[in-house]
């Protein structure tokens, strides 16, 4: 694990403890714990198992967003980032960052669909059919608040279907040698200084032009 990861996730890990240990009596009125694998400004990964048994042992909705390093995790080689990933009730990943699939189409997956269920869905008489009645389909109007629903699922179905993962693979890899080759480009400029590691999108920061 490069430093920089190391540290991110021990801050986490600290500041979620120290937070919670503060708050313990409030835990009952907290929703839910948002965990992050790549936050959008540092790519930093949250410890997932620590987190999820926290919100387990206080009942409480534990997400995991994965929006665009989620699709890294498809190499073997990144799949640790997802680690823990079995304690979450929901689980996001954005397939129109970082998985070649036109904009816009987000994946969630979640563990129980019930609480959805229980909580979005309506069936007033002008939407009944049979085949919802008799269970023959999925309603996804019942997982959200709109009834209308594009239909994205063909442009995934189709990305994955013509690249195929080794493709796919292959794809994410190319990307993070290219990020290699920056960060070695970067750190070879006087008037840079890399930040973080290669795994982040934000390789190199501008410290300051000498
Ligand atoms: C892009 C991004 C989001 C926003 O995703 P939307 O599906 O557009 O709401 C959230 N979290 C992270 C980490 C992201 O990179």
């Amino acid at each position: 694990m490069p430093p920089s990861e190391f540290f991110s996730h021990l801050f986490c890990l600290l500041l979620t403890c120290n937070f919670l240990a503060v708050h313990s009596k409030m835990l009952k009125q907290f929703f839910a714990i948002h965990a992050q694998i790549g936050t959008t400004s540092s790519t930093a990964v949250d410890p997932l198992l620590e987190l999820g048994k926290i919100a387990k042992s206080n009942s409480i909705w534990f997400h995991v967003d994965a929006a665009y390093a989620g699709s890294a995790c498809i190499c073997p080689e990144y799949r640790g980032y997802m680690n823990g990933v079995e304690e979450a009730d929901s689980f996001n990943m954005n397939a129109h960052k970082w998985f070649l699939t036109n904009f816009d189409c987000s994946a969630l997956w979640v563990k129980d669909r019930s609480a959805l269920i229980q909580s979005l869905s309506t069936n007033p008489e002008y939407l009944k059919n049979k085949a919802s009645q008799e269970n023959l389909v999925v309603d996804y109007k019942d997982w959200q608040v709109p009834l209308g629903r594009r239909f994205r699922s063909l442009k995934l179905w189709m990305v994955l279907r013509l690249y195929g993962l080794e493709k796919l693979q292959a794809y994410i890899r190319n990307h993070i040698e290219l990020a290699k080759l920056f960060e070695e480009l970067v750190a070879q400029d006087k008037r840079f200084e890399v930040k973080t590691s290669y795994q982040s999108k934000l390789c190199g920061m501008l410290d300051q032009f000498k």
